[in-house]
């Protein structure tokens, strides 16, 4: 049968990450055989030590240490298949690739050690026991589930790589000896790699295993066939990289419980496991001189230099933390031999390098090489990946997310409702505080003005404006027109910083509508990305799935039509091929139908992806709803925050108008101050001049009252001339008359000043209530 074989199930840059992986070192071991032949002969000297105790192997003064040493003083060699091989096996059962690397320079064991030589192959290498273990294992568990095997084996030499199990390649390459010439009847194997990254061999043979008998001849066979040349080093050692690979495909029965419907799911069906365990006997790693040969042996040893060149690149590359944690390229396109490896190293496989070493000293220089190579190796990081079947784990996976995101989404459901219920109650209350804040902030600032008129009042109570009542009072409302304009301004302050309250408070609100907002929509982000892809997979899956089917239907109208053909043919070995074929047919319906279960099942799924993305278009709408909050909140910030510079703009001019009229007043104030001044002051003369006149009048009236007796005394004596008397007489009443007008004169214009200053003080009164009137006007 052949078939494109693959050489990783999974691909190492994108494992499913549902299925188990873990980050795992390759494991090195060392092996060192004994001192053989030619060099006991030749009597070389041991030039390794080996530590009983500790994986150690000593050269010179530089130990190395590994995971295992065997041989020498280490482990006995029969503990490296248990100790190193035998998990890799069981790996192989739950999924896991595994490879073995026998690594080393011609003639330290490789062969030997793989047990892939035509010699003592079948009794002592590790090949030979991964057979045993493998059909134990498969014996004792083969009725829980199906087992298939494969195996292929294939080598490269001068980078081609050629199949060791084609039937059809010549045997006479080894009786011949002219490997170099090999004719092979069909095209080499090539490499191939898939979009996704797997590697895969076109046109390798992968023998069907039933028995550990027929593994064990398709390892005979191709060893048989695996080129060898003749070296100096080893007559019998290859020149080239063999690997024998084994495919274990795994069927089980699984009934998972269904977490959309929360049921057993029957639908679920087998469960496909396929791993593959690579058996890699690599070529001698000396360098190409020690072979001693030329010509064409010695292009052989370029070649072979040339795949353990890149594969000491990709050890050095993987090895290197630094350079690994960089992301620095690895060069597993270099050779045939790394891109073959490229998952057994650094990818989805776990590793074992087995290293050969000669003890003899005259080949301590390879040795090591060797050890230097190997200890390296160590570092290598691989990340093998469980290989259960990709669209029962996938299913599986995406019935998880699925369940997980509409939880979520009910979550959040329930959150954004709640969240919103709970912001509607704080606004509500915010409105009622600020309400209450703003009655509380006017009954205060009324409160403030009676105040400050009291306060007013009581300063201005020892302020003397004793001459008139009405100049004082007038003087008073002048100077809590002044007070009056501070009020004004403590109101106009009061009412920014509750501007100011209100839009910091508006601002909080707003800050808190943006972050749910920001936080709803990287939830629907989140969700838009999950349910697309979801969404899209289910599709591809939908479509792969009825790809199958028709394929699968092709095939039973195929054998059907043959049924039909050898139904009218009557020998028997027609009869024969009919029963295959209606036993073919058989499986092929249950395939059908079970196909259609998946089927139907996939469109179950896709339904229960449609209800979450209806859930998601909810969380839209409500993202919608917040962000029309947002902006009414936004507009009435604006608004508010508009009519508050209106407001205060308006507040301003009259500010202005009342100071410029403030002015105007002061200014007829200190007019009416110099107006009375000089009033006061005429009258004062007016009086002093009234007193005078008084005075006079006084005296001219003594004078009256004496002057009959001067008559009298002049008449007894010497009697005053009648004229004279006369005279005196008339110059007094003129002097009366004239006190008299200039009495009546200053009191007329004493009157006529007071009514004018009455006059002003009232206009002035009536213009401060108009001012006051307009400050106070609501806005
Ligand atoms: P390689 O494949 O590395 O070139 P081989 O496996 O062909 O080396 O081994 C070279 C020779 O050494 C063979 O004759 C083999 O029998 C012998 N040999 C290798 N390992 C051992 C061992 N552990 N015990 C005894 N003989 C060994
Ligand atoms: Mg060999």
């Amino acid at each position: 049968m052949e078939s494109h074989s693959s050489l990783s199930s999974s691909s190492s840059s994108s494992p499913p990450s549902s299925l188990s992986s873990e980050s795992c070192c390759v494991k090195v071991a060392v092996n060192v055989r004994p001192l053989i032949g030619d060099e006991v002969t030749q009597g070389c000297r041991e030039c390794v030590s080996v530590s009983p105790v500790t994986p150690q192997v000593q050269m010179g003064t530089h130990p190395f240490t590994f995971d295992h040493v065997y041989g020498s003083n280490g482990s006995p060699s029969s503990l490296m298949f248990e100790e190193c091989v035998a998990p890799l096996v069981d790996g192989l059962f739950h999924g896991y690739n595994a490879t073995v690397l026998a690594y080393g320079q011609t003639g330290s064991g490789k062969t030997y050690t793989m047990g892939t030589g035509i010699k003592d192959g079948t009794k002592n290498g590790l090949i030979p026991q991964v057979m045993s273990a493998l059909f134990n294992k498969i014996d004792s568990v083969k009725h829980q589930m199906g087992f298939q095997l494969h195996v292929s084996f294939i080598e490269i030499l001068k980078e081609e790589v050629l199949d060791l199990l084609d039937s059809s390649v010549p045997f006479n390459r080894l009786a011949n000896g002219t490997p170099g010439k090999v004719v092979l009847s069909k095209s080499p194997v090539q490499i191939r790699e898939s979009p996704n990254g797997v590697i895969t061999l076109s046109g390798a043979t992968e023998v069907p295993i039933a028995t550990k008998e027929e593994m064990a001849s398709c390892l005979e066979q191709g060893s048989l066939t695996r080129a060898t040349g003749s070296t100096n080093m080893n007559n019998e050692s290859s020149r080239s990289h063999a690997i024998f690979t084994i495919t274990l495909e795994q069927m089980r029965k699984i009934s998972s419980i269904s977490v959309v419907k929360d049921t057993v799911d029957e639908d679920m069906g087998e469960e496909y496991c396929c791993a593959k365990l690579h058996l890699v006997d690599l070529a001698g790693s000396e360098r190409a001189k020690r072979t001693g040969s030329g010509g064409v042996r010695l292009k052989e040893g370029i070649h072979i230099n040339r795949g353990l060149l890149a594969l000491g690149n990709v050890i050095s590359a993987l090895g290197d933390e630094k350079r690994r944690k960089e992301g620095a390229h690895v060069p597993y396109r270099d050779s045939k031999l790394t891109r073959l490896l490229q998952d057994s190293l650094g990818g989805n496989s776990k590793t074992v390098m087995i290293a050969c070493i000669s003890p003899a000293d005259i080949n301590a220089e390879e040795t090591l090489n060797t050890l230097k190579y190997a200890n390296r190796a160590r570092n290598i990081q691989n990340k093998p990946v469980a290989n259960k079947d990709l669209i029962c784990s996938e299913m599986q996976k995406m019935r998880q997310e699925l369940q997980y995101l509409q939880a979520t989404l009910c979550a959040r459901g329930a959150t954004s409702s709640e969240e919103v219920q709970v912001m509607r109650e704080k606004i509500m209350k915010l409105e009622s505080a600020n309400e209450e804040l703003s009655r509380e902030l006017h009954i205060y600032r009324s409160k403030r003005v009676t105040l400050d008129y009291c306060n007013i009042d009581a300063q201005e109570d020892g302020v003397i404006f004793s001459k008139d009542d009405g100049l004082k009072r007038g003087f008073e409302s002048m100077d809590s027109d002044y007070e009056m304009s501070e009020a004004t301004s403590d109101i106009g302050a009061a009412e920014e910083w509750e501007h100011a309250l209100r839009q910091n408070s508006m601002g909080k609100e707003l800050n808190e509508l943006s972050k749910r907002l920001e936080e709803k929509e990287s939830e629907m982000r989140v969700c838009g990305i999950g349910t697309e892809t979801i969404r899209q997979h289910f599709e591809k899956k939908m479509m792969e799935l009825e790809k199958e089917k028709r394929t699968v239907q092709d095939e039973r109208d195929m054998l059907l039509a043959e049924v039909e053909e050898l139904a009218a043919s009557s020998d028997r070995q027609a009869q024969v091929a009919r029963d295959n074929h209606a036993h073919k047919l058989k499986a092929l319906e249950t395939q059908i139908l079970n196909l259609k279960k998946k089927q139907e099942n996939q469109v179950e799924v896709l339904k229960q992806k449609q209800k979450s993305e209806d859930a998601a278009k909810r969380l839209k709408t409500e993202i919608q709803c917040i962000k029309a909050q947002k902006v009414q909140l936004q507009q009435k910030m604006k608004q508010e925050a508009e009519q508050f510079r209106q407001w205060k703009a308006s507040q301003e001019k009259e500010l202005l108008q009342l100071k410029k009229e403030g002015r105007k007043t002061e200014h007829e104030r200190l007019k009416l101050e110099a107006l009375n001044r000089r009033q006061k002051m005429v009258l004062q003369r007016k009086t002093e001049e009234a007193a005078m006149a008084t005075k006079r009048l006084k005296e001219l009236l003594e004078a009256r009252k004496s002057s009959p007796h001067d008559i009298s005394v002049i008449a007894n004596g010497q009697p005053p001339s009648r004229q004279t008397n006369e005279k005196s007489l008339r110059k007094w009443l003129d002097n009366e008359l004239e006190v008299m007008a200039k009495v009546h004169q200053v009191r007329f214009q004493y009157e006529k000043q007071i009514q004018v200053c009455v006059f002003k003080n009232l206009f002035q009164s009536c213009l401060l209530s108009a001012n006051f009137f307009l400050i106070n006007k609501p806005l």
